[in-house]
């Protein structure tokens, strides 16, 4: 069996703050947590009988303190969307999650980046988690666990209910939560990616029919304005574009041209 994890930071058990963020801060602690919590994600899955591993690092992940049995997805710049990630694969963990934009009660709340107000695909609302369930659904390939704070982790439920998912934290609001302590949130993520790949086939992927709406609302006019520059984006208002294809890697490369044409005025 093969499962491929997609790592955040936000959602990691300790963290409330960007300072969290390493590019920003001396301190590494955050970083540390999170190499602990996608480490712990690694044991579970291979107790509950994986084989192959596949870590697309994000924000710095200290690689050496992996297994190393695993393979890891390295960028040093973008410009393909989760690689790696294709029908080969089994299951998706995504560990370290936050909610979308605009939840009040979700840690570190946001999608993507502070250009972005929403995002909608065939006019569900969706963040970064929903978005990666959408692309591996397209391939039919299911995330079955997502970790991070109580917000993230009922996002991802309303999406796919029977998928396992393990709550780190509780927000009170954007920048406060009630958290567990490092160590303990890797004994449940533990317990919860050895569950998720035992269960794998109860588990549905989240699929959604050709063809597909990709809709973004940003918080600045200036990127519409880009947006609609590429050819096949359409504006839908002074702050909404709406990309629409039948094939979803083209609405994935949409996606990281959005990040790209980031305007924050
Ligand atoms: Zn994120």
């Amino acid at each position: 069996m093969k499962i491929y994890i997609i790592t955040d930071l936000e959602g990691v058990a300790g963290v409330v703050n960007w300072d969290s963020h390493q590019e920003r801060s001396s301190d590494t602690r955050a970083t540390e947590w999170m190499t602990a919590e996608i480490q712990a994600a690694i044991d579970g899955a291979r107790s509950g009988g994986a084989e192959e591993i596949i870590v697309a690092e994000s924000h710095k992940v200290i690689i050496d303190k992996l297994d190393k049995e695993v393979k890891l997805v390295l960028s040093g710049g973008v410009a393909s969307y989760l690689p790696g990630l294709d029908e080969s694969i089994d299951g998706v963990f995504i560990v370290g999650q936050h909610a979308r934009a605009g939840v009040g009660t979700g840690v570190l709340n946001h999608t993507g980046n502070s250009a972005i107000f929403n995002t909608y695909l065939n006019g569900i609302a969706v963040g970064e988690l929903g978005f990666e369930m959408a692309y591996a659904g397209n391939m039919k390939v299911p995330v079955i666990l997502l970790t991070g704070d109580a917000e993230a982790t009922q996002e991802a439920k309303a999406l796919v209910d029977s998928m396992e998912t393990v709550t780190v934290k509780e927000g009170i609001n954007k920048y406060q939560a009630i958290s567990l302590h490092p160590e303990k949130a890797c004994e449940l993520i533990r317990e919860g990616a050895k569950r998720a790949v035992e269960r794998i086939n109860e588990i549905k992927p989240f699929t959604l029919k050709a063809p597909y709406d990709y809709r973004v609302e940003f918080t600045t006019t200036q990127t519409v304005s880009k947006m609609c520059l590429i050819p096949g984006v359409r504006k839908v208002d002074e702050r909404s574009i709406i990309y629409t294809s039948d094939n979803f890697q083209k609405i994935a490369n949409m996606n990281l041209l959005r990040a790209y044409l980031y305007d924050a005025e």
